[in-house]
C-alpha cells in the first residue's frame, strides 16, 4: 500500500477501479461509496494531531479498504445473501467482524457476491448473477465467497471477508490465486452473519498474504457475548502464546495428502522456503469418503430451520395469498432458488420422525467418528497438507440444475472436513499452471494449533500479483 496517500484519497481510487473494472467481473453486488468516504474523513480527522505511530497503534489497520461478502450484516448497507428474498433489506447494524475491523481502522467498500445463502461452490448461482474468475476465465471463480475472492485477485481492496460453511472461504480462495483462511470454530464470533448452518459457519479473511490475513483475523476473533458458541479466552490466550514461541521448539510433523506424486506432495518437496524443523509423512485422510454426504445431511438439517425465518412476515420479500399460509408459499417458492428449496425439502426430510435417527442421527454418529480419526490423525502429524479442491474444477459455464449441484457436492469432501471438526484451514496459491490456472494447497492443523498451520502456509506460498492485467495503484 502507498502510505503517503491520504485515506480519502486512496479510498477514492479504489471506488474509482472498482467503478472501472467491475462490470466485467461483477465481484460487488452493493458498493457503498459515499459510506467509505465519509469513513474515511473522520478517520483522517481523529489522527490528525496523532503521530504516525501513535495512529498505528490505535487504529492497526489505518486505512486499509475491505469487502465484504453480502451474507455479513453492514450497518446502513443492503445485505442480500445473493437472494430474492432479502433483496431490498437494509442491515440495522453491522457484524461484531466488520464492527472491529472499522473500529480498527479498516474502511468497508462494498458487499461482494456470493451463491444463494452460501449454498454452493461457483458463485454463479445468486439472485444477481455470475462473478467471473479474474486469472482464467474459462473457470468458476469458486464460491460461494467468490466476490470476495475476485476482489481480492484484481487488487480491488486490501483483503476481504468471506463465510466459510463447508469450504466457501477456501475454494475461490485457491481458484483466485489468494490466501483463504477459514478459522477454528468459535474463534470468530457469527454475530451479524447471515445463517446456513450455524454449527459449521465461520468468518474469515481472504488476502494477498498468510501474514495479511493472520493480521486482520486478530483483529476481529476473540471472545464477543453476542455469539453463544464462542470459545474461551483461555483459548485464544494459548494461541497468542503458541504464536510466541512459533512452533520453533520442535520440527513439525507434516502429513501429506494425495501421494508422492500429488500436488500437496509437489508443494512441499519442491519448497525451498520451507527450511527449518520439518518431518515429513505421506498420510491418507480417515473417512474422507464419507464427508461430503455427513456434511450434506448435517448442512441442510440446519439449513432448513435456519431459512423457517423467512416467511414474508418479518424480513424480506412478501408475496401475497389469500390465507398466511398461501402468503409463506408463495413467497418462499418466489423468494429462494430451486437449489435453496431443494436443500430446505432434504433438511425438513432428515428431520422428519419417520426419518430422523435413519439419517440425521446417524450423520451426526458419522461426524464424530470422522472427529475423532482425525484427532487420531492429530496426535501423529501437526498439519495436514492436501488439494484445496480436486479436479476437474468447477467451470464458468456451470448450470444450476440440480444433476450439476449434485455431482458438485462431492467435490467438497475435502474442505467440508475442517468444518465438520471445527479445525482450522488454510488455502494459499503455490504457483500457476500454463494456462494461469492457479494452483493451490490447503493446509490444516488441530484446533490450537494456528501458529504450525500458518508457518507452513506461509512457506508455501508464492507472492501476490494482481490478476486483470490491470496496473497496480
Ligand atoms: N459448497 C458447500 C455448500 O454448498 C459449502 C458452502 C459454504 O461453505 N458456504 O454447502
Amino acid at each position: 500500500m502507498d502510505t503517503t496517500m491520504r485515506i480519502s484519497d486512496r479510498v477514492r481510487a479504489a471506488l474509482a477501479k472498482i467503478r472501472s473494472i467491475d462490470t466485467e467481473y461483477h465481484a460487488f453486488v452493493t458498493v457503498c461509496g459515499e459510506r467509505a468516504l465519509s469513513a474515511a474523513e473522520k478517520l483522517e480527522t481523529k489522527i490528525k494531531d496523532l503521530t504516525p505511530a501513535e495512529a498505528q497503534e490505535r487504529y492497526p489497520l489505518l486505512g486499509l479498504t475491505f469487502a465484504v461478502k453480502d451474507n455479513l450484516c453492514v450497518e446502513g448497507v443492503r445485505t442480500t445473501a445473493a437472494s430474492h428474498i432479502l433483496e431490498n433489506y437494509i442491515s440495522p447494524y453491522s457484524a461484531t467482524a466488520v464492527e472491529r475491523l472499522e473500529a480498527a481502522g479498516a474502511i468497508c467498500l462494498g458487499k461482494t457476491n456470493l451463491d444463494e445463502f452460501a449454498m454452493g461452490q461457483t458463485t454463479s448461482t445468486g439472485a444477481f448473477g455470475a462473478t467471473k474468475n479474474p486469472r482464467n476465465a474459462a473457470l468458476s471463480a469458486g464460491g460461494s465467497s467468490g466476490g470476495s475472492a475476485a476482489a481480492v485477485a484484481l487488487d480491488l481492496v486490501d483483503f476481504a471477508l468471506g463465510s466459510d460453511t463447508g469450504g466457501s472461504i477456501r475454494q475461490p480462495a485457491a481458484l483466485c490465486g489468494v490466501v483463504g483462511f477459514k478459522p477454528a470454530y468459535g474463534t470468530v464470533s457469527r454475530y451479524g452473519l447471515i445463517s446456513y448452518a450455524s454449527a459449521f459457519d465461520t468468518i474469515g479473511p481472504l488476502a494477498k498474504s498468510v501474514a495479511d490475513a493472520r493480521r486482520v483475523y486478530s483483529v476481529f476473533a476473540g471472545p464477543d457475548p453476542k455469539d453463544a458458541s464462542m470459545r474461551g479466552p483461555e483459548y485464544f490466550r494459548q494461541q497468542a502464546e503458541a504464536e510466541r514461541r512459533d512452533g520453533t521448539d520442535r520440527p513439525i510433523r507434516v502429513g501429506i495428502v494425495g501421494g508422492r506424486e500429488g500436488r500437496a506432495a509437489r508443494a512441499v518437496l519442491n519448497n525451498t522456503k520451507l527450511d527449518r524443523n520439518v518431518q515429513i509423512e505421506f498420510i491418507e485422510l480417515p473417512m474422507l469418503k464419507y464427508a461430503a454426504s455427513t456434511y450434506y445431511i448435517l448442512a441442510c438439517a440446519q439449513a432448513a430451520s435456519n431459512l423457517a425465518r423467512y416467511d414474508g412476515v418479518r424480513y424480506g420479500l412478501r408475496v401475497e395469498g389469500r390465507t398466511p399460509e398461501q402468503m409463506f408459499e408463495n413467497t418462499r417458492l418466489e423468494g429462494f432458488s430451486p437449489e435453496v428449496r431443494r436443500r430446505i425439502l432434504l433438511g425438513n426430510f432428515v428431520l422428519s420422525q419417520a426419518s430422523y435417527s435413519d439419517w440425521y442421527e446417524h450423520a451426526a454418529r458419522v461426524r464424530r467418528m470422522i472427529y475423532d480419526a482425525m484427532q487420531r490423525t492429530f496426535s501423529e502429524v501437526d498439519v495436514i497438507v492436501s488439494e484445496t479442491i480436486e479436479e476437474p474444477y468447477p467451470t464458468a459455464d456451470f448450470s444450476a440444475d440440480s444433476e450439476a449441484f449434485r455431482l458438485g457436492y462431492e467435490r467438497d469432501r475435502l474442505t467440508v472436513i475442517a468444518n465438520l471438526c471445527g479445525i482450522p484451514a488454510v488455502s494459499v496459491c503455490t504457483g500457476a499452471g500454463a494456462d494461469a490456472t492457479p494452483e493451490a494447497v490447503m493446509i490444516m492443523a488441530d484446533a490450537g494449533r494456528e501458529d504450525a498451520m500458518f508457518a507452513v502456509a506461509d512457506a508455501l506460498t508464492v507472492p501476490f500479483t494482481a490478476a486483470g492485467g490491470h496496473a497496480h495503484e
